[in-house]
């Protein structure tokens, strides 16, 4: 079955996790329930005719030849629709070309394109956090030229961080970056692992580069970000004079392979400073966190498409006889238990993203603390979980598909692959779950605290309706709550050995909350909310069992004890 845009699922969902207060901001007073509805259903037509470019890309991966990245047929022109529509630049600043809409509704149509192409999307996807990161660090002058043509999708954007010798530990960058005397500088090094280093359909690639100047401190207070497009603009901005950077060689790699992933080397490429001198991960971290939710959302992108087609396979498959007659394998018990756990948990993570793109369209509006730290709160979650969803979801659909599953003819095992990396890239979920209980808790828990006041205080309102499922989420809450403080008191190291766990843990609770919520708002959704309270939620109690734990029961197992 081909995928089929959910837009009832992205109105519903919307609403029940608040979006109507962005709509009811003066900035976003344009994004009302009509036009939204309007917007997404535009870009829901594009993603369906993108979704041939999907198996396109995996069966003819991204190739260097002489030097130059040739893309994967259609990738071209499946890029054009989506710069010609406008989809690039959806919550830009109107000053350089952008819409302007809120980052709920981009969050939306990114899920959609997720799921048509993940290869592809992941194109528009870096753009996107380049445009923000120039919007908020840039010169005026580097704004005026690189933001309107990233916008009008003419120009791409990339992120150099990785390095050999620096992956998770950013702060480890040794690029080079030194000053030229006019204002710009010489970048010298090798980056690896750079998604969409080149391609053969835009007019220019905008690296945003993480470099290190002579008097730079060790770590991370000393890296600088810098702009170094691969065709240096001439004085009317259009592409001038190739710059001295080069694709060396693409990455063979599990999935994704419409995306090419390049090692890029930089021979005193000219760049340009973006921000302060020194202050380089700051503004970077303006493009990884609108790159992290748009990753989680890959997650969820991926699962909604394995989910569609593991039940459109499971209603075909007849095998043996079922309970209930029909001999198609959907109306076998285990069948059934996993076509609900997909769908549940597709609701539940793109629950949490939109609440977090919510929340960070509620902080710009706004300008309020409080949503920010909600929004910076709920991205490790909606990253880690939506890509954990994403990877078990595709896992699932491959077993529903049973051989099949494993046969690349039906796409299931493609899903599999190429969502992998999501847990990987944008920093590792590890890396995610590290973030949310030391730096997201350094307000002692405080925006954690009012989130589950909110969860609490939902599932009184339920009560009389739905008494069972209200009372459980409930308890949970209140288990997070003591969970949390817990954690606070622990040493960081503790922290961390259970922060994987904490982290879903947290995102369960949040799952039951929405669940609970679509179940008050539509009894239809009763059935598929009491799975995911029943069947599914109660792994908070064996995840915070872990957090209690700390690190000495790990480090117990010492290396050598691993060995033996
Ligand atoms: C297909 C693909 C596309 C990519 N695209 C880009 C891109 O466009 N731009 C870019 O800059 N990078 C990109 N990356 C790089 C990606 O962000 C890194 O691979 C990722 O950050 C992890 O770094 P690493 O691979 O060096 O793993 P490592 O850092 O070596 O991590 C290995 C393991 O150790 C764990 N670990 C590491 N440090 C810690 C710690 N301090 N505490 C606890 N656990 C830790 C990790 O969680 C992981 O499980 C891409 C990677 C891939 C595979």
């Amino acid at each position: 079955m081909p995928y089929r845009a959910p837009l009832s699922e992205f109105t519903f969902l919307l609403d029940v996790v608040g979006f109507a207060e962005v709509a009811a901001t003066d900035r976003f007073a344009e994004a009302s329930p009509d036009t939204v509805a309007a917007i997404l259903s535009e870009a829901g037509k594009l993603c369906e005719t993108l979704t041939p470019l999907n198996r396109a890309g995996d069966k003819h991966p991204a190739r260097l030849e002489n030097g130059v990245v040739r893309t994967s047929p259609g990738f071209a022109e499946g890029y054009r629709a989506i710069a010609t529509g406008g989809w690039v630049g959806m919550s830009a600043s109107p000053e350089f070309g952008g819409m302007g809409l809120p980052i709920s509704v981009t969050t939306c149509v990114n899920d959609m394109m997720g799921s048509a192409c993940l290869a592809l999307q992941l194109n528009p996807l870096m753009t996107q956090g380049q445009i923000e990161a120039l919007e908020h660090h840039a010169s005026d002058a580097l704004k005026s030229m690189y933001i309107p043509k990233l916008v009008s999708g003419e120009w791409c954007g990339t992120m150099n961080l990785t390095e050999s010798q620096a992956g998770s530990d950013v702060g480890a960058v040794r690029t080079k970056a030194e000053a030229l005397g006019d204002g710009t500088y010489a970048i010298t090094g090798q980056k690896i692992f750079i998604s969409w280093g080149d391609n053969d359909f835009s007019g220019n690639v905008c690296h945003l580069v993480l470099a290190r100047l002579p008097d730079g401190p060790e770590g991370t207070k000393g890296i600088s970000l810098f702009m170094v497009p691969k065709m240096i603009p001439d004085a009317d901005g259009n592409p001038g004079a190739r710059n001295t950077l080069h694709v060396v060689s693409l990455e063979h790699k599990l999935g994704l392979h419409g995306s090419p992933t390049a090692v890029m080397q930089y021979d005193a490429a000219q760049g340009w400073l973006i921000g302060e001198p020194h202050k380089g991960m700051a503004a970077m971290f303006t493009m990884m966190n609108n790159a992290r939710l748009g990753v989680g959302m890959q997650g969820v992108a991926v699962a909604e498409a394995a989910f569609q087609q593991a039940l459109s396979y499971a209603m075909d498959r007849k095998q043996g006889r079922t309970p209930l007659g029909s001999g198609a394998i959907i109306d076998h018990a285990d069948v059934r238990r996993m076509l609900a756990e997909m769908k549940a948990e597709v609701f539940s993570a793109r629950a949490i993203g939109l609440a977090c793109a919510v929340a960070i369209d509620m902080a710009r509006a706004t300008g309020s603390a409080e949503w920010q730290a909600r929004a910076a709160l709920l991205t490790p979650i909606a990253k880690a979980y939506g890509t954990d969803t994403g990877c078990e979801v595709a896992h699932l659909g491959v077993q529903v598909h049973g051989g099949m599953g494993f046969i690349e003819e039906t796409g299931a095992a493609q899903f599999s692959r190429d969502v992998r990396v999501t847990a990987i890239y944008e920093g590792t979920n590890g890396i995610q779950a590290m973030d949310l209980v030391a730096r997201k808790m350094m307000d002692h828990g405080e925006a954690a605290y009012r989130l589950f006041d909110e969860v609490q205080a939902a599932a009184e309102m339920a009560r009389g309706k739905h008494p069972d499922l209200a009372g459980a989420v409930w308890i949970s809450a209140e288990a997070m709550r003591e969970a949390t403080e817990g954690l606070i008191a622990m040493p960081l190291q503790d922290r961390f050995a259970g922060a994987a766990p904490y982290l879903r843990a947290f995102a369960r609770v949040l799952g039951g909350h929405f669940h609970l919520k679509s179940a008050l708002a539509d009894p239809g959704r009763l059935a598929l909310a009491e799975f995911a309270t029943k069947r599914l939620l109660p792994e908070y109690a064996s995840l915070l069992a872990q957090v209690r734990e700390g690190a000495a029961g790990l480090y117990a197992l010492t290396p050598e004890a691993l060995s033996a």
